[in-house]
């Protein structure tokens, strides 16, 4: 089944969404800033975490929920840990500044495990590992989202959890590999996707209160019209962990240390019962390989890498994968071709635009 879309060039896609960042008030690197994590999500093949997002964070600025020129504040430090404060600003600003803030503790010690609380959205993890790996770090982050709840837990029908990612990085010689995904069964933001008439999330992704699976975004969203903001609020129903009782698990372990050990609190509602701002907790775990004394490892990887990939397909012409390899592979393509993005999701990101005072740019007739 095709899905009716508009290819946008990535530099005219980027530079319009850096238009709309800095016409909300943001100085123009940090717009800059916003619209290249938001555009590597979508080069990669995740569009649930991409441009897609750029209504709702506009929405979050205008009502002071996320805040624009925000710096770390350090709450506590050692010489291996350090607890840091994103004061609600983008987790595109945040984010980078939190990880390198890491890396530099473990070029110095070997190691390093670095709690960040109070970040806005920092979006598609892998983008943190690969930063790490950039500077031949392997990473760790274990990432929850503070009175964010989506997610029920296994064997339960009411939200206790948030998407709560987990992404490993790993560096080579020839670039990273990384894991990054959800614990939920598909991201939230699939489900948004789903929502403007995108790849439908497949069935049980989402449960409603009765026990019922379902794959209806309204499950989520409540009522959908056009292209208004989504807000899961409406909705009455949740998504699942992914790997029954195992993906629950670590969604729960996520919580505990991008929550309740970063003390930037889990994604359960905050106290009073009010939910606060959405914010991302994040427990950030920086190792060097050079500081373990053995050699060999890059080589050690990729010869390991090249045995899994060497495992016989189990569908005829199938091809076995490791982590990070569909994001390569979408990268080059993408950024060949330009970015697919369905028309509800260009016309919701053209609105926002206009209402900021800005003329969209003219791009092609949709796709088909
Ligand atoms: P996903 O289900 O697409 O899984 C992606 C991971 O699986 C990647 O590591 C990819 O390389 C690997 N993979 C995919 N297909 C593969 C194959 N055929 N063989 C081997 N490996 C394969 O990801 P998701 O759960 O939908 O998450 C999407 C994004 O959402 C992630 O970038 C995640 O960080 C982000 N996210 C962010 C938040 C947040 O609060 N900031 C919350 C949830 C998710």
């Amino acid at each position: 089944m095709a899905y009716e879309t508009t290819t946008v060039p990535t530099d005219v896609l980027q530079g319009f969404i850096a238009d709309i960042f800095t016409a909300a008030g943001c100085e123009r690197p940090e717009g800059e800033q916003v619209a290249k994590h938001l555009l590597s999500a979508n080069l990669t093949g995740h569009d649930s975490h991409g441009v897609i997002r750029t209504p709702r964070y506009i929405i979050w600025l205008q009502e002071g929920k996320v805040r624009a020129g925000q710096a770390l504040t350090v709450v506590h430090e050692t010489a291996t840990q350090a607890i840091l404060d994103g004061n609600y600003g983008f987790g595109q600003t945040i984010g980078p500044l939190a990880v390198d803030f890491g890396i530099a503790k473990a070029k110095q010690a070997g190691m390093a495990a670095i709690g960040l609380r109070n970040s806005g959205h920092i979006g598609r993890i892998g983008d943190w590992g690969e930063r790490a790996a950039e500077a031949g770090l392997i990473s760790i982050h274990f990432v929850n989202v503070q009175a964010g709840e989506l997610v029920a837990p296994y064997g339960g029908v009411d939200r206790r959890f948030s998407t709560n990612p987990i992404c490993i990085g790993v560096p080579t010689d020839k670039g990273p590999i990384i894991l990054d995904f959800a614990t939920s069964l598909v991201a939230e933001g699939k489900v948004l996707v789903a929502s403007n008439g995108g790849k439908p999330v497949p069935h049980g992704s989402l449960i409603e209160p009765s026990g019922k699976l379902s794959s209806d975004p309204r499950t989520l969203y409540g009522p959908i019209e056009g292209t208004h903001v989504r807000n899961s609020a409406n909705g009455e129903g949740a998504l699942r962990t992914f790997g029954d009782h195992k993906g629950s698990g670590l969604a729960f372990m996520c919580e505990l240390l991008a929550g309740c050990l970063t003390g930037g609190g889990t994604s359960g509602p905050i106290p009073g019962g009010k939910r606060g701002r959405i914010a991302n907790g994040m427990l950030s775990i920086y190792l060097s390989p050079g500081s373990f004394g053995t050699s060999g490892f890059s080589d050690a990887v990729h010869e390991y890498a090249h045995y899994v990939k060497a495992s016989r397909p189990a569908e005829a012409g199938g091809e076995v994968l490791i982590p990070g390899e569909p994001e390569t592979r979408m990268r080059e393509e993408r950024r060949r071709n330009g970015i697919p993005l369905q028309v509800e999701t260009w016309a919701a990101i053209c609105d926002t635009a206009r209402s900021l005072g800005l003329n969209p740019p003219a791009v092609a007739v949709p796709n088909g």
